[in-house]
């Protein structure tokens, strides 16, 4: 019996790069999978690779900085699938670049709402499933980043998301864990994904992979390896952490 089977699993901002990696991994190991994602087409795509695969996918239209869609999501995977026991909230984006004196203050609004709204949005209607579904079979990943404990200068929105994914991890884990609900975030060093590659140069790129203690970037396959290994019996004395997955970038 593969690692996940038996196992409904629900990915925000699976349509891309961290989240379509997870999603792979997860079918690829058995779970049903909930592609969530604010771009269909991007979320339809990763679910024909893994129904073509022979897994188990379907998509759905969420934008995570709306509560009423992380409702709509989790009762899909219930109504789909019959319940709900892992998930992972990874929906994301950068934001403008601006020093705190000269922030946008929209687009404060528009990262906070994502990255961090959408995080506990997410939890909000994850969390009484997994206890209705057995709090010991079910586990929550909250993507963080690198930006969770240092910063990002210029993107201060970002790294007060990443710290509140943080915050808010340690948090519920407290909350949840006498009832053997498991809640742990990541945080990525700079990885190779179209967030990147879309907004940054290969310039730009080739200083971000210098200041990892690897010198390269990360792939999103060692992303989720790791997030995988957080949701699996494996890590079932693992809850509250905030897991570096960094090629030393915060160790230098
Ligand atoms: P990506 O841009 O490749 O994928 C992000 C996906 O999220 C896209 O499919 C996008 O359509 C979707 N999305 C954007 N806004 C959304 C919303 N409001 N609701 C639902 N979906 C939405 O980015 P990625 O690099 O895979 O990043 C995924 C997560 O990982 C983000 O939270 C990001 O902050 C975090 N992260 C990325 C890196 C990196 O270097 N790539 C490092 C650390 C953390």
């Amino acid at each position: 019996m593969a690692q996940f089977t038996d196992k409904v699993a629900l990915i925000t901002g699976g349509g891309s790069g961290l989240g379509e990696a997870i999603s792979n991994e997860l079918a690829g190991k058995g779970a049903s999978v909930v592609v969530t994602d604010i771009n269909l087409d991007a979320a339809q795509r990763v679910v024909k690779e893994i129904v073509d695969a022979g897994g188990i996918a379907s998509a759905v239209q969420q934008d995570t900085a709306k509560k009423e869609d992380s409702e709509m999501a989790v009762r899909y995977a219930v109504d789909t699938y019959g319940g709900l026991h892992l998930a992972v909230n990874n929906a994301g984006i950068g934001g403008k670049s601006a020093p705190a004196g000269e922030t946008d203050l929209d687009e404060w609004d528009k990262v906070i709402g994502i990255n961090l709204n959408g995080v506990l949005y997410g939890m909000r209607y994850q969390i009484p499933q997994m206890l209705k579904a057995g709090a010991r079979n079910c586990a929550i990943v909250n993507m963080a980043s690198i930006h969770g404990t240092v910063a990002a200068p210029g993107n201060g929105a970002y790294t007060a998301a990443k710290h509140g994914v943080v915050g808010i991890t340690k948090n519920a884990a407290a909350e949840y864990g006498l009832q053997g609900l498991r809640i742990n975030s990541v945080g990525p060093g700079y990885i190779r994904t179209p967030l990147l590659e879309n907004n940054l140069t290969p310039e730009v790129m080739d200083a971000l992979a210098d200041k990892h203690a690897l010198g390269r970037l990360g792939t999103s396959e060692e992303v989720s390896h790791v997030v995988c290994f957080l949701l699996s019996e494996e890590a079932s004395f693992v809850t509250g952490s905030y897991y570096l997955i960094d090629g030393g970038y915060t160790a230098v």
